[in-house]
């Protein structure tokens, strides 16, 4: 299956909910589309599932053309399989007639046989005669699941299906799933507010912003190159300061390295992530008083006030450091990303 989404536009009244989204999603691939609360995300999916039109743009599914100029497919052609987050299972109906009931295209017997295989593999077998009351929320989020791989879609679309259940019901229920989606190959669109999450469960991330598209990259490029200081708060902790770049020299109020990308001369953002930062010996860097210190596994986690910031600057080191400590700080190599002084998105 591969998903081609191009230039599509799509507004409410005036609100622009999608503004020339262009994403491809290639066989077998999972990709997180990630935003906060409405960036566009679930219309994005929506107008995937068919269940909206786009204002301008085309969505093809294998090479052939569900949405766009000369009209749209309807969704139960298109071969999406959706999953919401309030899983919706029709409590009147046993686990075994929800998940048989996309199925109708099958006989009797070949459904209720197809049924049964999905539910043995999302772990619920035994539970088939069950009603959803009956179940806790993983479990009838898994036989949401069962259910929107019953009649084998070529994608699925999950729009935040994990957010109601409790942390590590979340954790397992999300592991299953992924697993279920590697297994039998299955193209995958998970809608998520949760970078973690994003990381955690897909190949790519789309990083969307008031309806447009910032970035689509794996977590580790988005990581390493974000295009914007935006971008880089997306994946990961970042302190944002003020610099100077000339003649390939970035300097700042933690001293002058040499410019770690290419930047045009004059005023520019620099993000430093946790490990660009290091405490050093006296006498070599910039004098900072530790404000807090949080236990991070191996690492701490540190927070340094330094007089003439706005902010404080964050670190992950194995030193030992004590709330009140003063310190010196400076910089090194790696997770120091530099951007124009106008980028603001
Ligand atoms: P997200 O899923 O990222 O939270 P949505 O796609 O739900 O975002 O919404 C994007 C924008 O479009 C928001 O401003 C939202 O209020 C608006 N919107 C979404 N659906 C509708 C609708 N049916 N009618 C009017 N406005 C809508």
């Amino acid at each position: 299956m591969r998903l081609e989404i191009s230039g599509v536009s799509r507004r409410y009244g005036r609100t622009p909910a999608l503004e020339n989204v262009s994403l491809s999603l290639f066989p077998g691939e999972i990709l997180a589309v990630l935003g906060d609360s409405g960036c566009g995300k679930s219309t994005l999916l929506r107008l995937v599932a068919g269940l909206e039109t786009p204002d301008a743009g085309e969505i093809h599914i294998d090479g052939r053309r569900v949405a766009g100029r000369g009209g749209s497919e309807p969704p139960d052609t298109r071969g999406v399989g959706l999953m919401f987050q309030d899983y919706a299972l029709f409590p009147h109906l046993t686990v075994l007639a929800n998940v048989r009931f996309g199925l109708n295209h099958l006989s009797s017997r070949q459904a209720r046989a197809v049924a049964l295989e999905r539910l043995a593999e999302v772990g619920l077998a035994g539970r088939e005669e069950s009603y959803p009351a009956t179940l806790s929320g993983g479990e009838a989020q898994r036989v949401a699941l069962a259910r929107a791989l019953a009649p084998r879609p070529r994608v699925l679309l999950l729009d935040e299906p994990f957010s109601n259940l409790d942390a590590g019901t979340r954790e397992r229920v999300r592991a299953d799933t992924l697993a279920v989606l590697r297994q039998d190959g299955i193209s995958a669109i998970l809608v998520t507010h949760d970078a973690a999450e994003a990381v955690e469960f897909a190949d790519r991330i789309a990083l969307m912003r008031k309806g447009r598209l910032i970035q689509c990259d794996t977590a580790e490029a988005l990581y390493r190159a974000p295009v914007s200081p935006f971008a880089a708060r997306a994946l990961g902790d970042v302190v944002t300061v003020a610099g100077i770049a000339a003649g390939g020299r970035l300097t700042t109020p933690l001293g002058t390295i040499p410019l770690p990308s290419s930047a045009p001369d004059g005023a520019v953002q620099v993000c430093l992530r946790p490990e660009a930062i290091r405490i050093v010996r006296r006498g070599e860097g910039v004098p900072g008083q530790v404000l807090r210190r949080s236990f991070a596994g191996a690492s701490s986690r540190i927070d340094i006030e330094v007089p003439g910031l706005d902010a404080p600057l964050r670190l992950t080191a194995a030193q030992d450091a004590i709330t009140g400590d003063s310190v010196e700080l400076g910089l090194v190599e790696g997770g120091i990303l530099v951007f124009p002084e106008s980028e603001r998105a």
